[in-house]
This record gives structure tokens, sequence and C-alpha cells, in this order.
């Protein structure tokens, strides 16, 4: 039986009719104003790419090189094998996934659809990735991070030995929504373990490698340089894009890999489109002029979201306790990314969400993390402050204290 205070904190809040959101991880407006300077650009008169390409026209299915020497540079990928696409990262990867189902893929026999394919994915991961492999009857096989958000490689390495498994989702930097960092050992691992299916991919997707909270960013692990010195060269598959640098949605996305990879993907693409938009690209280049440029912007991104990580953090501390210490619940401190994970105990998870729905706040379903929307445990809330202004990421986040604590009472 929940206790009066519980219940009655509850009802405080639902009197108060609030009406807040804190579900998907989008840049806030203060956030989208660092990127005027691309609204206000004039090409009028100077639309010609630093090799002399004229972007108005048609051409260049690979992207502006300049463009792809500041990714190339920030993600630790030759610019030849670096292609700069279209406006969302998303859309690349569902179409990598066309392309090997009606296609295959370099190394294997048959296209996917012909076989039985299964995705690892590690969870609680990216929703919009499972949605793509669930939409195409992609069995999905969640592998569950550890506690200290660690991937276990020796169940991976397990899984691996099955032929069916042709694939796994990878968000290696300041993962969406648990803020894993691979390590190097991880990295290397996947890249070299041996795998049944001589098609498997690690479909990389480093959305966040410059979405820093703190003044330092950390390496990116050359995972193409890596994957080629184990003998694997054409295993992974990487993704990124501006989405959360400059505008999401009105970005640029790229695509990159080995060699064999990006012809293979080239050849596919240029049934699909005679070329991206080079006139956004040309735009992104000089705007953020080189990887410092990127960096020092991404400064400047952290600057206007930290206090809001800073405030879930400190509410969530204050409200449930210290983890480990008799708190109810245990949270991420992500040191870059999007998101925090809030784990509560088995049980409260859909209840809580439900509960915070009921009075005003908008919270990500419970489960989304997870493919097909099945956490095993139903204990992980996925927090998303950027968005927000800070004294709604706060009212939110207390808001949904109070909920949590309320379907914890109820449980017990
Ligand atoms: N990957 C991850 C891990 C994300 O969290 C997001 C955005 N929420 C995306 C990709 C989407 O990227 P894009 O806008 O380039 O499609």
């Amino acid at each position: 039986m929940p206790t009066t205070s519980a219940r009655a904190a509850y009802e405080a809040l639902v009197a108060r009719g609030l009406k807040l959101d804190l579900t998907r991880g989008k840049p806030s407006p203060a956030q989208l104003e660092l990127a005027a300077p691309l609204l206000a650009m004039d090409l009028s008169h100077d639309y010609r790419a630093a090799d002399g390409t004229d972007v108005r026209n048609y051409g260049g299915d690979t992207g502006l090189p300049e463009l792809r020497a500041i990714f190339g540079d920030l993600l630790h990928i030759p610019v030849e094998q670096l292609l700069a696409l279209g406006n969302a990262s998303l859309a690349v990867m569902h179409d990598t996934i066309v392309h090997a189902l009606l296609h295959g893929v370099p190394g294997g026999n048959v296209p996917w659809r012909d076989d039985d394919v299964a995705f690892l994915c590690p969870s609680p991961g990216y929703d919009r990735h499972f949605s793509i492999t669930e939409a195409f009857g992609i069995r999905m096989i969640p592998v569950p991070f550890d506690e200290d958000g660690r991937l276990p490689l020796d169940v991976i390495a397990e899984h691996l030995k099955d032929p069916a498994v042709r694939g796994m989702w990878c968000v290696p930097m300041f993962a969406n929504p648990g803020g894993e960092v691979y390590d190097e050992e991880t990295v290397r691992a996947l890249v070299s373990l041996p795998a049944a299916a001589p098609d498997f991919r690690l479909f990389w997707d480093n959305a966040y490698s410059v979405h820093v909270l703190t003044d330092e960013f950390p390496p990116v692990i050359d995972v193409l340089g890596l994957a080629a010195d184990a003998g694997n060269p054409d295993r992974v598959f990487v993704f990124a894009s501006t989405s959360k640098i400059t505008m999401a949605g009105s970005g640029v996305a790229f695509f990159g890999s080995s060699p064999t990879n990006v012809a293979w993907y080239r050849k596919h693409a240029s049934v699909q489109t005679i070329g991206p938009d080079k006139v956004n690209q040309l735009r992104h280049a000089r705007h953020l002029q080189d990887a410092d440029g990127v960096r020092a912007l991404m400064q400047r991104h952290r600057a206007i979201i930290q206090p809001k990580f800073a405030a879930v953090e400190r509410i969530l501390q204050e409200r449930l306790g210290t983890p480990g210490s008799g708190g109810v619940a245990r949270w991420t401190t992500p040191a870059g990314g999007y998101f925090v994970a809030l784990t509560g105990p088995a049980g409260t998870a859909t209840r809580a969400v439900d509960l915070a729905r009921d009075a005003g706040i908008a919270i990500t379903p419970a489960g989304a993390a997870f493919p097909y929307g099945e956490d095993p445990d139903d204990a992980v809330i996925r927090i998303a402050p950027t968005f927000p202004a800070l004294d709604e990421v706060e009212a939110a986040v207390d808001g949904l204290c109070t909920c949590l604590l309320l379907a914890i009472e109820e449980r017990a």
C-alpha cells in the first residue's frame, strides 16, 4: 500500500496541471540559434566548392570534399572512405539495410532477405534503430549492458557463432540512452571476434562523437583501421550526422567504411539519387570550417545543455537517494550525448510513466529503449533533458520522481 505521503505528493503534482515533455532528444531553440549563420549565409555569388564545383548542379555522389575532410578528421576516417550524403543518418542506416536485404553485402553469398537474419541489440538502445530492424522482420537479440555500462563480450562471442547473426547496432560514444562509451578493448574485440556469418556487419552509429558535456573530447577510436588490422576490413559501416551540431533534420549525414563497402554503397545509392544536396553541404563546410571549429561549436552547445543535465542529476539524487547507499534507483551520469537512463526497481517503469502522463509530464514510453519495446525488468526510464527550458526540466524530473516513488510504493 502506498503511504499517504507518496499518494498526497502525487495528487499535489496532478493538481498543478503541468504540461511538460521530456520525450525526445531534440536540440533546444537556444541550440538551434547557434546555427543561425547557416540560414543567413548568402551563396548567391559564391556557390562554388573549393575544387570549383558549382554546387547548384547535379553531380558529386560522394559529397563535397571539404565537408568530408572536416568529418573525416573528427571521425578518424580517410576522406576517400567517407561519403557526405542527405539530411539524416537514420535514412542512410535504413537504406543500407534495404540494400543488404535486396542485394546482400560484400563477402556474403546471398541477399539477406533469403535467409534467417538476426541483429544483436545492445540494450537499452536507440528505439529508432530497433524500429528499422523490426519493420523488416530482422530478428533482434537483446544484449544487455552490464551495470558498469560495458558490453558482455563473452555473450557477443557466443552469439557470433550463429550464422544468422548478420548485424549489430552499436552507438560507440555517449550512447542513447545510457551514455556508454565503448573502450578500446571493446572496439578491438568487436572488430576481431570470429563470426560465423562471413558478411557480419557492425552498424556503427557514431551519432554523438563530439557531443560532450565536459570540456574534454575523448578520442574517437579508429574503428575502420582496427577492423582492417584484425583482418576484417569490411566489418564496419560507420554512420554520423550534423543533426545535433547544426540543425536537426536539416543537416548532413555521413557514411564511412572500407573501400569495398563504400563502392558497394555508392553503386546502390546511384540507383536512388543523382547526388546529395551540395548547397547545404557547402553552407555546412563554410559554417564549421574545420574539426576545431566543430569542437568550439560543441562547447557552445555544452554551455546550454550541461546545466540541464546537472539539474537532472541533482534532483534524482535529492529525491531518489544516492545509488548504492540505500537509494531506490540508479541512473547514468553521462559525459556526453543527449540522455539519462533512470533505472528503478523491477516492475515500476510502465506505472511511473503512466502516472507521469496523467500528471501532464510526457516521458518516452517505458520499454521503448528495448527491442520490440520490451524491457524484461520494466525498470528503465529514458530522460531527454535537452529541449525544455531549465525550469521545465527541473519541474518535469521532480514530478517524474514523485511518480516513480508512488509506483515503487504501490508495488511493495
Ligand atoms: N542515431 C542516434 C543514436 C540518435 O540518438 C539519433 C537521434 N536521436 C539519430 C541517430 C538520428 O540521426 P539523424 O538525425 O542523422 O537521422
